[in-house]
C-alpha cells in the first residue's frame, strides 16, 4: 500500500505555480488575482477559504476576501459578482459553497464571468470540459487528475466506480477519467444514492473514487485487492481524545480499506490540497489568458 500525499504533491505543484508567476511577472505580466466570496461563517467555509487565501499568499497572487452576512439577497449577491467581473484587475472569482438556502447558488454561478471561472462551476466550463474542449477544470477533479499523473498512475482501460454524482466531484470526475487523455481512458461506472448492489459494483473496482459525504462509508468488504482509493470525503467527527473534540475522516473506512489498496489518499491531506492546487492553476491561466497569452490545460 502505497499512500497518495496531497500535502507533498502539492507542495510540489506549488512551488511550479511560484515559478511561473515569478517568470511570468518578469516578462511584464501582473500578479494574479483571485477574488473569493464568502457568505455567512460557517465554520468549513471559513477554514476552505482561509486556505485559499494564504495559498494566494505563498505563490505570489494577490487576492480578496468579501464577506457577506447570510441576509444578502440573490441579487445583492448577484451584482457583487458583477463588480468583480467587470473589475480588471480581477482574474479569478470563487463563491465559497454552499450558499444560504434563499440563494440559488446556479443563479450566482451562472453570473460569474465564464474567463474568470476558476472554480470551473459555471455552465460553459462545464460544458467545454464535457466536449474535451481546453477550460477551467472544476478544481477537485482537476486535483485528482495532477495527483494521478504526479503518480503516474494509469488508469487506461482500468474500470473507475466513482460514488457520488455532484456537479462540482463525482459528475465531472467519470468525464475526465474516461476522456482520451493521459491520465485517463478508464472504463467509469457512476453510482449514487440510487444504485442497487452497490458492494457488488465497487468490488469489480481497478479504482474508486469516493465522494459522498458519509464518514467511513467505503469499508473492507466492498473493495477488492490492490484497489486504488481516492478518497474526496471530508466529513467532522466527534473525537473526545482531541482537543477540538473532534476530527476530520474521509468517505472511506481508511484502516479497514488501507491494507487492501495498492494505492490510497489520506484524509486530510490527500485530495484537499490537491483541490487548491486546481484553483491555482485555473486563476494562474485565467491570468495569462487576459493578457492574451494563451497556455492549455
Ligand atoms: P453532494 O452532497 O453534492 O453529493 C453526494 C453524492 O453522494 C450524491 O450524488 C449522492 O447521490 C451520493 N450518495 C449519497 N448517499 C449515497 C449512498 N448511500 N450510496 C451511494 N451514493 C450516495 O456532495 P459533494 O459536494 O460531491 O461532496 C462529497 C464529499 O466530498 C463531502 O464530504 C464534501 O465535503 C467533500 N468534498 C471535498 C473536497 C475536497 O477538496 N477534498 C471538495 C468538494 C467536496
Amino acid at each position: 500500500m502505497e499512500k497518495l500525499d496531497g500535502n507533498l504533491v502539492s507542495a510540489h505543484i506549488k512551488e511550479q505555480i511560484k515559478q511561473e508567476v515569478i517568470d511570468w511577472q518578469e516578462k511584464g505580466g501582473k500578479k494574479p488575482h483571485l477574488a473569493a466570496i464568502l457568505v455567512g461563517n460557517n465554520p468549513a467555509s471559513e477554514a476552505y477559504v482561509g486556505h485559499k487565501v494564504k495559498s494566494c499568499a505563498e505563490l505570489g497572487f494577490e487576492s480578496t476576501l468579501l464577506r457577506f452576512t447570510p441576509d444578502i439577497t440573490e441579487e445583492q449577491l448577484i451584482n457583487e459578482v458583477k463588480k468583480l467581473n467587470d473589475n480588471d484587475d480581477v482574474d479569478g472569482i470563487l463563491v465559497q459553497l454552499p450558499l444560504p438556502d434563499h440563494i440559488s447558488g446556479d443563479a450566482v454561478i451562472l453570473a460569474i464571468d465564464p474567463s474568470k471561472d476558476v472554480d470551473g462551476f459555471h455552465p460553459i466550463s462545464q460544458g467545454k470540459m464535457m466536449l474535451g474542449q481546453p477550460t477551467f477544470l472544476p478544481a477537485t477533479p482537476y486535483g485528482i487528475m495532477l495527483m494521478l499523473d504526479h503518480y503516474n498512475i494509469d488508469v487506461a482501460g482500468k474500470h473507475c466506480v466513482v460514488i457520488g454524482r455532484s456537479n462540482i466531484v463525482g459528475t465531472p470526475m467519470t468525464i475526465l477519467l474516461s476522456r482520451n487523455t493521459k491520465p485517463g481512458n478508464a472504463t467509469v461506472t457512476l453510482t449514487h444514492s440510487r444504485t442497487k448492489n452497490l458492494a457488488e459494483i465497487t468490488r469489480t473496482a481497478d479504482v474508486i473514487v469516493a465522494a459522498i459525504g458519509k464518514p467511513g462509508f467505503v469499508t473492507a468488504d466492498m473493495v477488492k485487492d490492490g484497489v486504488i482509493i481516492i478518497d474526496v470525503g471530508i466529513n467532522r467527527i466527534s473525537d473526545a481524545t482531541k482537543k477540538s473534540g473532534s476530527r476530520l475522516v474521509g468517505d472511506v473506512d481508511y484502516e479497514g480499506c488501507a491494507p487492501h489498496s495498492s494505492f490510497i489518499t489520506p484524509v486530510p491531506g490527500g485530495v484537499g490540497p490537491m483541490t487548491i492546487c486546481g484553483l491555482m492553476k485555473n486563476t494562474l491561466l485565467a491570468a495569462m489568458q487576459k493578457a492574451g497569452e494563451i497556455v492549455g490545460n
